[in-house]
């Protein structure tokens, strides 16, 4: 065996020598874009023919009037489809496309071996009740604007249609299903039934239907309702002894992480940086809170603890806040001066032909965030771009200044950086100019949230509001990023207790009860999403600390961020990797 292994090394050396005096040619690769973009084409208009929910969603409504019934046969549709482009792709070279395409070449491929993990390994279509609900996507055909309420109203009327069978597909469908997510169904399931029920009378009053279609409308919803009441009720009375962890375990959360995160790290390396991140930024804020005691507390018996320590100065320092009714109007006044400070500091060129609208948070959004970014969708290329804040007039006293104390003074203007200028928004406005439809559907949740992260931390290092009041806040900030991932990590593969769960978030990330209550919550019914935070975050800081490395003197910060963003929302990996063979390109 040894002989022969040896034999070939020697052989393939020879060859490579000798290629190198004569024969050598340069291999010239097809230009497979036109092919490609083709190519695209098609599969997306496939892909809402399996996914017609998702391409409304996504704005696309040609299929607004299909509920797929999610049996066996939709799911065997499901694997042909995602077989079948898997095999597609492989009649491309990845070399003969351009950085867009193949991002996007990538990205497609990662989906669709994910839906064939999921269907064929998670499974979660047995065990997580909670997938089916359909009340979101019909609130969403009444809340549209995108065709009149006459049309959207007869599409939800024949939607409808399929609901008994959907939930009757649901239950031949869950085996075995954890507590967590069975709860969660019954409650979203029951929550839903207001869309059929008010909101559909509220629309039915608005429009000039026949009394003989309304009637029909209102039966068919009634039986909708019945269905929806009747699933929750099964859940409610079904036999589940030994029901299944809603813990993922180690080896599915690994290879789930591989495909929503699609990071350069493993889930195990991530889980070990934000461990590590964790120490640093206790022993800074123990630095910080100390030198602050003084100016804060100084009546005040200085307690041993470092943590309790930090938090008296953080709860001290967060009554610094604007008032209930300037909420709005704080963060419209800080646009133009973030705007201001990123010109001066020159970090990344602001396009100002499409300024940011801030407005009230819509009623249907209510209650969902204090702020959000709300971005047209891929069909929607002339829509506004809306930071949406909510509004706390209507608030108690106690529960507004709660509110107001979390976002104070400091982290108001933290969470600007991150969801407006030039985190979120600017982002976008960024993808934008390489438009990939591919990327708008299929947009990596990590590179989106890391790019917010990375710029908290980018304008502090650059001297934005630049305290140590303001640093110990943004530590407190980004210890929550950092111990969500140790949170998921430890909970889905290290089968963390609540108890030490709720230790971590009080007391290691100086959270409130209620936050940290909610936290649980959430981490026992999703999995891996609380880490995009931070794993993007982590990937494009080291990757920009390894270019600075390299470039020494060189480094130009606002090249690197423009340079970075105009990939579109592509998996950080994939971005490093086509930067890095440019720079080795350009320097040859
Ligand atoms: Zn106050
Ligand atoms: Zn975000």
């Amino acid at each position: 065996m040894k002989k022969v292994f040896l034999a070939s090394i020697v052989c393939i050396s020879i060859a490579s020598c000798g290629g190198d005096s004569k024969t050598t040619k340069t291999k010239t690769v097809a230009d497979m874009n036109p092919q490609f973009d083709k190519y695209k084409e098609q599969f997306i208009e496939n892909l809402w023919k399996i996914y017609p929910g998702w391409a409304s969603s996504q704005g696309y409504h040609k299929y607004d009037t299909i509920l797929v019934v999610p049996n066996d046969e939709a799911r065997a549709k499901e694997v042909a489809f995602a077989k079948a482009n898997l095999d597609s792709l492989k009649s491309f070279d990845v070399n003969g496309l351009n950085n867009n395409n193949k991002t996007d070449y990538y990205m497609i491929e990662n989906q669709l071996k994910s839906t064939e993990w999921g269907i064929n390994e998670q499974k979660s279509f047995e065990w997580n009740p909670s997938e089916y609900n359909v009340s979101g996507a019909f609130a969403e055909i009444l809340a549209g604007n995108y065709d009149s309420l006459d049309v959207r109203l007869r599409n939800f009327y024949l939607k409808m249609y399929n609901i008994p069978a959907y939930y009757e597909a649901a239950k031949k469908n869950i085996k075995n299903p954890t507590v967590e997510h069975t709860q969660l169904a019954i409650e979203q399931n029951l929550g839903g039934i207001s869309v059929f029920e008010t909101d559909l009378q509220d629309a039915l009053n608005k429009v000039k239907f026949g009394e003989h279609e309304k009637q029909s409308i209102e039966a068919t919803a009634k039986q909708a309702v019945a269905a929806i009441k009747d699933f929750a009720d099964w859940l409610k009375k079904l036999e589940n002894k030994t029901p299944k962890s809603f813990r993922l375990g180690k080896d599915l959360y690994a290879k789930k992480f591989e495909f929503d995160i699609q990071s350069g790290y493993s889930a195990d390396v991530v889980y070990e940086k934000a461990l590590a991140r964790k120490k640093e930024l206790h022993e800074k804020m123990f630095e910080l809170a100390d030198k602050l005691w003084d100016k804060y507390l100084k009546k005040a018996v200085k307690p041993t603890d470092k943590l309790v320590l930090i938090k008296q100065v953080i709860d001290k320092i967060s009554e610094k806040h604007v008032k209930p009714n300037e909420f709005q109007s704080a963060i419209e006044k800080q646009m133009p001066e973030l705007i201001e400070f990123i010109k001066q500091k020159d970090l990344i060129y602001i396009d100002p032909s499409k300024p940011l609208v801030v407005r009230k948070e819509p009623d249907y959004m209510a209650g969902v965030a204090g702020a959000s970014i709300s971005a047209p969708g891929p069909y929607d290329k002339n829509g506004n771009t809306y930071y949406n804040v909510g509004s706390l007039a209507i608030w108690d006293k106690d529960r507004a200044e709660s509110y107001l104390r979390e976002y104070n003074h400091y982290i108001l203007q933290i969470l600007n950086i991150h969801e407006a200028i030039p985190g979120h928004y600017t982002q976008l406005v960024y993808s934008n100019q390489s438009p990939s439809l591919i990327k708008a559907i299929f947009g990596n949740g990590a590179m989106i949230e890391g790019w917010a992260v990375y710029t908290e931390r980018m304008m502090l290092e650059n001297g934005y509001e630049n305290s140590d009041e303001m640093w110990l806040m943004y530590y407190k900030w980004n210890l929550r990023t950092t111990c969500n991932t140790i949170l998921d990590y430890s909970v889905h593969t290290k089968d963390m207790s609540k108890e030490a769960a709720l230790n971590l978030l009080t007391n290691e990330a100086f959270q409130q009860k209620a936050e940290a209550e909610g936290k649980w919550r959430r981490v026992s019914v999703t999995q891996v999403q609380l880490c995009s935070y931070f794993s993007g975050y982590t990937e494009i800081y080291d990757f920009r600390e390894e270019l600075k490395k390299e470039a020494g003197d060189k480094f130009n910060l606002k090249q690197f961020h423009e340079k970075f963003l105009s990939y579109g929302s592509a998996p950080v990996k994939y971005i490093k990797e086509l930067m890095l063979s440019e720079t080795a390109k350009s320097s040859k």
